[in-house]
Formats: structure tokens, sequence, C-alpha cells
């Protein structure tokens, strides 16, 4: 066995790990900024790679690059644009593997479960294949006599994309491949946790014959994110990431005149009506619970069961996770590593707070013995198994707080009313599911709760492409959420033109407001 220091050291040290760089204008480029931060392999605790940290000059210089390449893409014809697209989604599709490599080594979740996000972004990209349909404005002829009225939209200009660890590739996606397709250019901010992934695009953007400067990525912290927020020639700022930022992010850039999209946290509640298959709603709450370690924002993390269920379903959830690997995402386990050793120790935090709040610990994953390679010590990946607590009451951290690891909450209620209480008072609303057997409770349930997603019988309700992405209350800021139609709304202007082609006999003076005839 050797410790995470020995390894390090065999790589010579950290101070000779490759550095991840910047991506502007169509190169790599250190930056100008000297700080840089860890990127950790998640399974074996090692620090891999470090990441450049833009200073705000680095910011400059990919807006810069933005702004440059912007009135050749904004002219550049629609078929043009979607042939490019169309050459990025086979890269894109053709780079899958590769890229989950990518992912899986950073972020630490699993193999299949890093192709899924491509998969899922790359749907975005199918959708702003489409772009030609999705630009085309409305036309009426003769709205006042030989006057025509028509609506077109163009893009913005430069928009800023700040996106989080946990889907280092699809959550990007949500937003580029629309803000490009309507002509827009792009800074993206990624994690810093995560960064490779957003390079690796964007060599495939290049490849897909994608002019310079369209597409930049700059790495970093604060620092990055402050200089996108206030820089003048940024026109939007699309966030995903935890509630204080996503807030922060929204009065910010609003602050500075731009249109902003913040989506933010979660707490999503399942709730189990009596009448609901229950080996169904205890594979929902296995997949939706854990997958991903816990670390999705549409992750199941409290399970409203409407008695009598509880019992039968937990005992139902226990036989599951007894068959559940946690390990090494590249080893065909079913559940990874947190993202960092700090994360880890806070999730960690949480299960010992709902010990001693008096929950019932179920399942303890403190103890867990991962699937690692050989010759890797354990002890040194960031692990936490999968964890459910019974008994919890809404006073209690584990339910109010988002948690975003492998922990679930079971809260026993008595009726349908109490559970969707329950969905409806949380601070947040981005995702919900019900299972149930009664078309007429589902339909009740989709009309009265208080959520921007909601799942019938499906525990993560991540809508297609072609509809919009996003929750209500704490979970968004801004009006827009991403993707489908919402995200062409986002990225372009529209404008309505009036017009008439020469008629001698409708001219003369009118001083009155214009009216229609
Ligand atoms: P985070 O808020 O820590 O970071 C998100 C981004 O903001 C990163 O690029 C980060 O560098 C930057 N950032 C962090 N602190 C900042 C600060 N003080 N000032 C300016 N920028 C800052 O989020 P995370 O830990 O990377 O991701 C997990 C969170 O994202 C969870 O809360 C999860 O629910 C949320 N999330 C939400 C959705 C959604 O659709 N609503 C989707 C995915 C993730």
């Amino acid at each position: 066995m050797t410790t995470t220091a020995e390894r390090t050291a065999a790589h010579g040290g950290t101070t000779d790990l490759p550095v991840v760089p910047h991506w502007i204008a169509g190169a790599t480029t250190g930056g100008a900024g000297r700080r840089t931060g860890d990127v950790y392999d998640p399974a074996t605790g090692e620090v891999t790679k470090r990441v450049a940290f833009a200073e705000p000059s680095d910011v400059d210089a990919a807006v810069a690059a933005a702004k440059a390449a912007a009135p050749g893409w904004r002219d550049t014809s629609l078929a043009r644009r979607t042939q490019i697209l169309f050459a990025f989604r086979e890269l894109l599709n053709a780079s899958r593997d590769e890229l989950a490599a990518i992912i899986t080594a950073e972020h630490g979740k699993v193999l299949s479960d890093a192709a899924g996000e491509i998969a899922r972004g790359q749907e975005v990209v199918e959708f702003a294949c489409g772009i030609p349909h999705l630009l085309k404005g409305g036309f009426s002829e003769n709205a006042s006599t030989k006057i025509d009225v028509y609506s077109i939209r163009q893009p913005l200009g430069v928009v800023g994309i700040i996106s989080p660890f946990n889907f280092p590739a699809m959550v990007p996606m949500w937003f580029f491949p629309i803000a490009i397709a309507t002509g827009n250019t792009v800074v993206l901010k990624p994690s810093e946790k995560d960064p490779s992934a957003a390079n690796f695009i964007a060599g495939l953007w290049k490849r897909a014959g994608l002019p310079d400067g369209v597409f930049n990525v700059v790495h970093g912290d604060k620092v990055a994110v402050d200089g996108l927020l206030d820089h003048p020639d940024v026109k939007s700022i699309s966030f995903v990431g935890s509630t204080p930022i996503a807030r922060y992010v929204y009065e910010r850039g609003t602050a500075a005149g731009k249109r902003v999209q913040a989506l933010g946290g979660a707490k999503n509640h399942m709730l189990v009506l009596p009448d609901a298959d229950l080996d169904l709603a205890a594979d929902a709450a296995v997949n939706a619970g854990f997958g991903s370690a816990g670390e999705r924002c549409m992750a199941i993390s409290a399970l409203v069961a409407v008695e009598p269920v509880a019992d039968e379903l937990i005992a139902k959830i226990k036989e599951r996770v007894a068959t559940l690997r946690t390990g090494d995402g590249r080893r065909g386990c079913d559940m990874g590593p947190l993202v960092t050793g700090q994360h880890r120790d806070k999730v960690r935090s949480y299960v010992d707070a709902g010990e001693e709040a008096g929950a019932e610990l179920v399942i303890d994953g403190r103890g867990v013995q991962p699937d690692v390679q050989d010759g890797v010590e354990a002890a040194d990946g960031f692990w936490l198994g999968p964890t459910l607590f019974d008994k919890v009451s809404t006073d209690m951290s584990i339910y109010t707080d988002e948690i975003f690891g492998p922990v679930l909450s079971v809260v026993r209620v008595a009726s349908y009313e109490e559970g969707l209480h329950l969905i409806n008072s949380n601070a947040y609303g981005n995702g919900t599911a019900i299972f149930t057997n009664d078309g007429g409770a589902a339909r009740r349930f989709q009309n009265e709760v208080e959520v921007g997603m909601i799942g019938i019988n499906v525990p993560v309700p991540v809508p297609v492409a072609y509809y919009s992405f996003g929750g209500w209350k704490n979970s968004l800021f801004g009006d827009s959420h991403a993707h489908g139609t919402e995200g062409v709304h986002f990225f372009t202007r529209g404008k309505v033109v009036t017009g008439r082609w020469l008629d001698p006999s409708h001219g003369g003076l009118n001083l009155g407001f214009p009216q229609n005839a």
C-alpha cells in the first residue's frame, strides 16, 4: 500500500504537476495569474493536476476575444452555423468515452454516469441543430393597409456561463449550444474542481470549425466570476450552483445591467402514497438518492412516506442498498466517491448531526469499505457510503439543509395533504416526484405542488432538451429556465419591424398616434 503523499512524491512532487490552462481565442494560455487550485482524483485522494486561476486581466482577454469574434459570428449564416453544430455533435458523440474518463478522473462519478451526463448535454446540442426553425419570427401581411409587421430575434453579443462541479459537461451544455447557435460568443467559467472537461470541449469546437474566439474558457474562483459579472461587454450571465452564490450572482449581475438566469440549490422530495408500487418506489429512491453519490441538483434527499408504507419501503430500500458497490468509478461500481475531502467531511458532519438530533440511522455509510485499485489505500479517497435516516423531523439540519451527498432522509406523514404541505413549505423548489397508481392524485399533485419540475413515478424528472429546465423559489433567480424555447429567448433580443414599401397615396402629414386602418 502507498499513501497519497508517497504517490504524489512519485509524481515528482506537486510542483511538477500539469496545470490546466485557459482557452482563449482558439488556443490554450496560462494567463497572467500565478494562482492555481488543486485538482484531485477523488478515488485516490491524490492531487493529479493544478488549474490556473484567472486574474481580471485574463477575464478581460477572454471577453476581448469573444467581442472580437462576435460581429463575424453574428453574421454567419444560419446554414453555416448549423453545419458547425452538426459537426460538433458528431465529434462529441464519438468522444463520449474519452470525455467520460476525464470527468470520472476529476469528479469521481462512475463512468456510466459520466457518459449519461454527456448524452443529456448532447440532447441540447441536437436541439440547437434546429436553430433555423427556432429563430423563425412572425410575419403579418397587411397589418394596416399595405403595411407588414414582422419580428426577428438577434444575439446579445458576449455571454458568460458559470457552472458547478457536479455536471462539468452537461450543465455548460444546457447553455452554450443555444448561445452559439443563436449567434452569441461565449466565455465559460467552469468549476475549479473539475476543469478539464471544458477544455476538451473547446478542442472539439475548434475541430468542428467554430471560428476562434466564439467559445472561450477562463478557469478560476470568485475573481474570475466577479470579472464576468462586472464586465461591461458581457451581456448576460447563465449561472448554476449553490443558492447563496446564485443569489449573489443574480444581484450583482443585474445591478451591472445584465440579463441573468441563476439556478441554485435544491432539496427534492419524493412523495410515496399508500397505493404506490413499493418495489418501483424503492428502486427509484435508491437510484435518485445515491446516484452520483447524491451530488445531483435533482437528487432525492427527502423521502416522504404516507403511512402505513414507511416500514415496508425502508425494508425494500435496505435490501437494495446491501447490493450496491461503492468504489472507484472506473471499476464498474454503482457509486463513486465525493468530489473533495472537504466536501466529504461536510457531508459526514451532517450524518453526525442527524444522529445527535435523534433521527434513526438505518444505514450508516461512514464505515464503507470502497472497491479501489490495487496499491491504493482506501482511506485516502473521499468515501462515504449510502446513508439512510428514518423518523426525520423538519427541524433537523439533515432535513432543512441541502447536504449534496448520499444521505436520504425518510419523513413519515399521515396523509397526502401533510406531505404536500411539507414540500410546499420548503425553501427550495427544484424537482419533486410522486409515486402512486392513482391518476387523480397525480394530477392533483402536479397542480398543487410549488416546484418547477415534477416526476410522476419518475424520480429524477430532468426535462428533455426541447422543454426548459429550472426550479422555483430558492432554486432559481431570474425569469428564464435553461434550454428549450426559454433558452432561445434568453440568448436573443426581439425586434418588431413595421414596414411599408412606398405607396404615395398613403403619404401626407399626420401628427396623431399611428392607428391601423
Ligand atoms: P458553488 O456555488 O460552490 O459553485 C458554483 C460556481 O460558482 C463555480 O464555478 C464556483 O467557482 C463559483 N463560486 C463559488 N463560490 C463563489 C463565490 N463566493 N463568488 C463567486 N463565485 C463563486 O456550487 P458547487 O459546489 O460547484 O455545485 C453544487 C451546487 O450546485 C449545489 O447546491 C447544487 O444543488 C447546485 N446545482 C444546481 C443545479 C440546478 O439546476 N438548480 C444544477 C447543478 C448543481
